[in-house]
Parts: structure tokens; sequence; C-alpha cells
């Protein structure tokens, strides 16, 4: 496209060398800067018209993945191409679920896979294929996966026109359900099944990235979960979800304009990013609480100042199980570590009181949470019932606060409003429960029903096909099958 030097067109900025900028198409393509190893994010955050942000009723969700991908995207997808990708990649909502007076449940989990990833894998899924419709060769998809990114990836492209998808996952080492979901795809997508660990399969795949003599006969690309193009996307649910609350809570919760608070139950980062983005946009949130479990590397981050990636812990919510998040790199771009601090509040829980979350959850509000969001649940929970008044007050976390740890004696800027409970809260629901049934059965006595499309895949065959950790024979086979 023309482009010219002072263009207002969006670009996107590596996170380790801002003078290195391209249009979102590479952006989408490329995935990340291949010499420097940064991410990309927007130069710029645009924000949303008031008059949109103020709408009556509010705007639908997709009006909102429209408008919002608009301002990111601006020329290079006409208006007319990117409402058909929305239409396509959103055939689900989030709906919000309010579960008390003062706590709302953002359920994330209506898509295909009942999983967050969903948002972003679909949207990424058809922009991808939008920006490679010219091209002759498809293009050819490789994930490595360690449980629930391969089926978001795989029913995401699944297909999607012009793109082949091949999932590598370790044997014997995900959920069977996980496995099911990964293992029963057919035509353009499909799944080997690794005699090894997720390292393993994470090595093959990168191997074959660098791999110029097969680079020459297949156009190879990534899809994880550090592509701009699931991040964006995610930033949708957080405006829809937050002009709902504010519509609503004051009668709920009979508080008049109070603040909202979102809780993200998070791994990688990148939907706390995402909340983080919507936000600059204009979404009416007041701040975070960053909730992890075992897996402390941010909540220690805010409350120390020191970033110190480890590995990972394996815990029940174990999609969340990362010890060195990718989209840290993108939070330190954007923010500081004071702005971070001022809107961001850390928190943590280990898998006992991960356990006794969703049983206070289901016991005090009859929702049946799974292990994700019940990390989210009990954050927001001890924060509006006085973790912040007695933070304000300099006492220290008192017993039964384990999560405390990463925000002892950092108060962010809303702690003052959460201590006179003039706070309400949106917590994200990121997986269905009954992908986590047995953890679900333990804590509260019963499985949570299985939507059908869950249930679907357990009667569909396992497609999948076995393959070594070894390279020479993985290279054969992408040769011979693809
Ligand atoms: C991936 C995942 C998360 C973590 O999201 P990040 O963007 O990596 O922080 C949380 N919950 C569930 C169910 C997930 O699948």
């Amino acid at each position: 496209m023309f482009r010219l030097w002072y263009s207002l067109d969006m670009m996107y900025r590596d996170t380790r060398d801002a003078s290195r900028t391209v249009s979102f198409r590479q952006a989408v393509l490329q995935g990340m800067d291949s010499e420097t190893g940064g991410l990309y994010i927007p130069e710029r955050i645009p924000t949303l018209p008031s008059s949109f942000l103020n709408k009556i009723p509010v705007p639908s969700f997709r009006d909102i993945a429209f408008e919002v991908s608009k301002l990111f995207i601006e020329e290079e997808i006409p208006e007319s191409d990117l409402m058909a990708i929305v239409v396509d990649a959103f055939p689900f909502t989030a709906p919000i679920t309010p579960v008390d007076p003062t706590t709302y449940v953002l359920e994330l989990f209506h898509g295909p896979t009942c999983a967050f990833k969903d948002f972003g894998a679909r949207f990424m899924a058809r922009t991808m294929a939008y920006f490679n419709r010219s091209e002759k060769e498809p293009l050819h998809i490789l994930v490595a996966t360690s449980g629930d990114t391969g089926s978001a990836v795989g029913s995401a492209f699944y297909g999607v026109e012009g793109i082949d998808v091949t999932i590598l996952y370790p044997k014997g080492k995900i959920s069977p359900l996980q496995e099911k979901q990964l293992s029963t795809f057919d035509g353009n997508v499909r799944s080997l099944c690794v005699e090894g660990t997720f390292d393993d399969c994470q090595k093959l795949v990168k191997t074959a990235f660098t791999d110029a003599t097969l680079r020459d006969t297949l156009r190879l690309s990534s899809a994880n979960s550090i592509n701009i193009s699931r991040l964006l996307p995610q930033s949708f649910y957080y405006i829809y979800g937050s002009l709902l609350i504010r519509d609503r809570c004051p009668y709920d919760s009979k508080l008049d304009c109070p603040s909202l608070i979102v809780t993200v139950p998070s791994g990688n980062f990148g939907n706390l990013t995402s909340g983080l983005l919507a936000r600059a946009m204009g979404a009416p949130i007041r701040g975070f609480i960053a909730a992890t479990n075992a897996n402390t590397t941010v909540p220690d981050w805010l409350a120390s100042g020191e970033y110190t990636p480890r590995s990972s812990i394996a815990t029940l919510s174990n999609a969340m199980d990362v010890g060195a998040p990718s989209n840290y790199e993108r939070i330190q771009a954007l923010y500081s570590l004071n702005d971070a601090r001022q809107m961001i509040a850390g928190y943590w829980l280990d898998d006992a009181g991960t356990k006794e979350a969703i049983r206070s959850c289901h016991d005090r509000t009859g929702y049946i949470i799974d292990p994700h969001g019940a990390v989210a649940w009990k954050a927001w929970d001890d924060v509006r019932s006085g973790a912040m008044a007695s933070m304000l007050s300099g006492k220290t976390t008192k017993d039964g606060m384990p999560g405390l740890k990463g925000t002892k004696n950092i108060a962010p800027e809303w702690a003052r409003d959460c201590a006179d409970k003039k706070c309400v809260g949106m917590i994200l629901e990121t997986a269905h429960p009954a992908k986590f049934g047995e953890t679900v059965r333990d804590a509260i006595g019963r499985e949570p029903s299985i939507p059908e499309r869950l249930e679907r895949v357990l009667s569909l065959p396992d497609r999948s096909q076995p393959m070594n950790a070894d390279y020479t024979e993985f290279k054969a086979w992408l040769l011979a099958n693809l």
C-alpha cells in the first residue's frame, strides 16, 4: 500500500527497539521481530469517541469489535471485509452474569473450545487468512501446545481457506478431554502426538522455522499467543463488559458511580495486557487485579520492583502455569513500574486456596466457577472485604490472605475507594468449569454439566498421528504430508 512518511496509519513498534515499526499486516504475518526478538505493540493507543462509549443502549459485542478494530487496522482492511471478519469470528459473545450485588462474572467460555483463547485465535485466523488471500500456496501453521492453545488455534483455523494447521502435543501429558479436543480435527487441521515433552514439541517447531531448506519448499508461520492479532480482540470484551456493568451497577449495588475493578486470572499476561489497552481506549475501568497461582513472577515484580523470570510450577489452574510471562515485555514497554503499580494490584493463590475458592464461590453465590476463575474470585473477594483497608492502614497481611504477598504496602491508586466500599468487581471467567470437572467435583461435591459442544468431541474418532521427538522424522513427515 502507498504510505507517506507522515501517514497517520496505525503502525506497530518493536518492544525492544522503538525505531522499528511495521504495518498491521506485517505484525500479523511475522508474529514477532525475528532480529530483535521483540514483540509488537501499537505505536499509540487510539481512544474511542465518547459518543460511542456513551451510547444507550450499550453497543453489541460485534459493534464494539468492529469499531475498535477499525481504529487499529485503519486502511489495511476495508470496512466491509473487516465487518465480515468480525461476524465470522464471533458467532458468540461474552455475557455478564451478576453473582452478588457487587460482583459480575464476564463469561469468556462461550466459544467453540470453551475457553477465552477462542476470541483471540478466531480473530487471528481470519486476519491471517485475509492477508494471505492472494497467495497461491497455502500457509502452514505449526503450533506446539501443552493444552488449551492448540485446540483454540486448531478450531479457529478449521475450514479457513488457504491455511493448513499442524498441532504438536506431548503424549500422555495433557488431559484426556484436551487430547480429544486436539486429535479429532480433520480437513485442514492435523495433530501429531509426540513421544516426548512439551519442550520437545516446541523444539521441533522452532527447528522447522529455522530450517532454510524446509522454508524454501513450504510457507511456514506460527500462531502463538504473542501475535498482536490475538491481543486486540481480547480488548473487545473488556469494553463490552465494562459498559454493560456501568449501565446496570447503580441499580444492583445501590452505589453512586462505583469504580470498576477487573480481576484477571493470568499466566502469560496477554489477557491483562488487552485489558490495559481497553482502559487506555476509554473503557470505564478504574483498575485491575493481576491474579496468579503459585507462579508469582508478576505479583512479585509489582511488590519488589524486580522482575525475575523462573521455571513454571504445576498447579490446578494449569493454563496459568507460566514462570516467564511473555507479555511482561509489552506491559513494561507501555507503562513504567510506578504507573503499573497505580493501576494494578498483584495477588496470588495456592492450590488449597483455589479449591477453597471454588467452594466458597459456590456456597455463597451458587455459581460454579473453574479453577482459573476461582483465583480471580478469591482475589476480588479479599480486596473488597478489607485487604485494601488493611494495606492502607499499614497492617501486615493477616493469615488466610496468602495472596496479598504481591500487594504488600503498595496500594494502587484505587485502594481508598475499595476500602470505602465504593467499588464493584468484574471477574474474568476464562474457561468453562466442565473442562476441569474433577477439580470442581473435589471442591463442591458434584461435576458441572458439560456443554454440548464439548460432549460432542468426546465421541469423535481420534485422528492424531504418532511422531517421535526427532527432527529428521518430523521434517520428512512435513514434506510428505503438507
Ligand atoms: C491461557 C489461559 C489463561 C491465562 O491467560 P494469559 O493471557 O496467558 O494470562 C487463564 N485461564 C485460562 C483458562 C487459559 O486458557
